[in-house]
């Protein structure tokens, strides 16, 4: 029923009523009693349907001042620029909505206790009966509107917790290889560094330098560049296991940071891996005539005591700068 026809048939009953009192003022034309009777009734019929107008006006309008502002209602400048907060904000609105329904359904109820005291004539308490079961289907009905939006909101935030999830992992990965890009390898490395220390376990890097890119990228072109860094970046990931990870420390330069590993080992992966890139070659894609050995050099370092993360890079990036040095196509450790 909408609010303007409950009010016009609050009008009316408030009309019979107010004749009913009249005939009860002329007790010569209807009998008393009835007379009474419908006044009473009339008139608890026009309070039931004011009050339940009442009540949808005021769940409509919730006090401002009271409420968190409904992200959908703010103004453009004030809504919150986090969407995780903005459906925290979204939830408390409707857990308040609905604290306040509850707290309006239980005055109802209290009103109705102490009317039953009061007064025990059968018509009266159908009315109040009547009024109760209008009272409770709106609260029904708020409820399953509060689990519907409540669920929304979960998934809501579950798809929120997911976007992030991968945003964060885009952040720490590099799209063309697919390894760890450079915050990945910082994130890893550090990581590795505070088990080595806690563990007492031993801990190396590896860098690897592609020689000569430059002209790789010259001859073949950019995209032919790429190829042989993702085909370089498969023949580094197929070299390690377990905890080891492979990172793209930038351009054609890669990290191998192996945990619980000692020096000699670690050179004895860049033996491997640089003994396969001699055994070799890259093929340009779409021209199977169109091959090239492409060699690297390597650094080698073990973190020692007392020494952080970047003095463990620095010592491998030295070691690698004495391969290139030495002239390429080597392992310095
Ligand atoms: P060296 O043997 O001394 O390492 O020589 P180099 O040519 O490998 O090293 P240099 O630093 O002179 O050149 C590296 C080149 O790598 C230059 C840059 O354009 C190229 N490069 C960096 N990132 C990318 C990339 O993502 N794709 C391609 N195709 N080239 C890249
Ligand atoms: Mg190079
Ligand atoms: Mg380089």
């Amino acid at each position: 029923m909408t609010s303007i026809l409950r009010i016009t048939l609050a009008v009316i009953s408030g009309f019979a009523g107010l004749a009913a009192l009249y005939l009860i003022r002329s007790p010569g034309s209807v009998a008393h009693a009835k007379a009474f009777e419908i006044c009473a009734v009339t008139l608890l019929i026009a309070a039931t349907l004011l009050s339940t107008v009442w009540d949808t006006l005021r769940t409509a309008k919730p006090a401002p001042e009271a409420l968190p502002v409904s992200p959908d209602e703010a103004p453009a400048g004030d809504i919150p620029s986090d969407p995780v907060q903005t459906e925290v904000t979204k939830l408390l609105t409707m857990l308040r909505q609905h604290a306040d329904a509850n707290g309006n359904f239980s005055t109802v109820l209290e009103r109705a206790k102490e009317e039953l005291h009061e007064s025990l004539r059968a018509e009266q308490v159908r009315i109040i009966i009547s009024y109760l079961m209008i009272e409770n289907d709106k609260m029904k009905a708020r409820t399953s509107n509060l689990q519907a939006n409540l669920e929304t909101s979960q998934k809501q935030i579950e798809k929120l917790k997911t976007n992030l999830a991968t945003a964060e992992a885009q952040g720490l990965s590099d799209p063309l290889t697919g390894l760890k890009n450079r915050r990945g390898f910082d994130v890893v490395l550090a990581a590795h560094l505070a088990t080595a220390r806690s563990g007492g376990q031993p801990l190396s890097l590896v860098i690897a330098d592609i020689d000569h890119f430059k002209s790789i990228n010259d001859r073949y072109g950019h995209p032919a560049g790429d190829d042989v860094l993702k085909w370089f970046a498969k023949i580094l990931s197929s070299n390690v296991k377990g905890r080891d990870t492979v990172a793209r420390y930038g351009g054609e330069e890669f990290a191998i940071v192996l945990p619980a590993t000692p020096i000699d080992n670690a050179f004895k992966i860049a033996s491997q891996i640089k003994a396969q890139l001699e055994a070799q070659f890259w093929q340009k894609p779409g021209a199977p005539n169109t091959l090239l050995r492409v060699t690297a050099s390597f650094g080698v370092a073990q973190l020692a005591e007392n020494e952080g993360t970047s003095a463990l890079v620095a010592k491998a990036d030295s070691k690698l700068y004495e391969a290139k040095q030495a002239g390429r196509n080597r392992v310095a450790a």
